[in-house]
């Protein structure tokens, strides 16, 4: 997967963020100060601005590009963490033309470190780490499986799902949502769904 992959998957996030904004601010109004979508949809549109003007030539310098235009731009507890996600995806990616399978694995793993490392939640914290770190799990079991790209992908973005749907019933660890105790027992984590959606978008985009 090239460079055109990478900039249709950040084109498809922008769209899904748009899409969702209210449902995302939504869930962080339960269990939060209700502003994910906006914020997220806020770094987005500005990441699609720069992509117009910009002409990034390898993954990589599309990944960058979100980088820092997400840590520019969202803010919150969201912006710097998503921010590295991206950067060490960035990093993982190097300055290759186009990801195998393996690489792909890699570039996963690598963003979800990059949450682990800055925000230090652990897996059932009911953060973004709970549709990241089973997305990374899949996809490495898809690889072992002899997957190619896009069906590393779509694992990835299927147990996204799952696992931000199995952040409903958790008590908050980390982030505001931890503050309310067991009164964010039955809402999702707007963090886990807005991951959720970035990684079908980049299925979406290479299938
Ligand atoms: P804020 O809480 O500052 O308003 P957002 O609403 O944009 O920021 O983002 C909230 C999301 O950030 C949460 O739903 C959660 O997924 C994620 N989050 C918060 N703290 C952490 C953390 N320490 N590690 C991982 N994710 C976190
Ligand atoms: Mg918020
Ligand atoms: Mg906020």
């Amino acid at each position: 997967m090239g460079t055109d992959w990478a900039i249709d998957w950040v084109r498809r996030s922008a769209a899904v963020v748009g899409e969702h904004r209210a449902e995302l601010s939504g869930l962080d109004r339960a269990i939060g100060d209700g502003d994910h979508g906006e914020n997220l949809d806020r770094g987005f549109r500005a990441v699609v601005a720069k992509l117009d003007e910009a002409t990034p030539d390898t993954p990589g310098a599309v990944l960058k590009l979100v980088a820092t235009t997400l840590i520019s731009t969202v803010g919150g507890a969201s912006g710097p963490l998503l921010g590295t996600a991206y950067l060490k995806a960035a990093q993982a990616a190097g300055d290759a033309p186009a990801l195998d399978a393996a690489a792909t694995v890699a570039l996963l793993a690598a963003a979800r470190d990059g949450v682990v490392t800055r925000g230090k939640a652990e897996p059932g914290d009911k953060t973004m780490i709970d549709a990241w770190t089973p997305a990374v799990e899949a996809a490495q079991q898809a690889l072992d499986g002899g997957a190619d790209a896009a069906a590393v992908l779509q694992a990835a973005a299927d147990a996204a799902e799952r696992g931000a749907e199995a952040t409903d019933p958790l008590v908050a660890r980390k982030g505001r949502a931890s503050y309310l105790g067991e009164r964010a027992v039955g809402h999702r984590d707007p963090g886990a769904q807005s991951s959720a959606y970035q990684l079908r978008a980049a299925a979406d985009a290479a299938a």
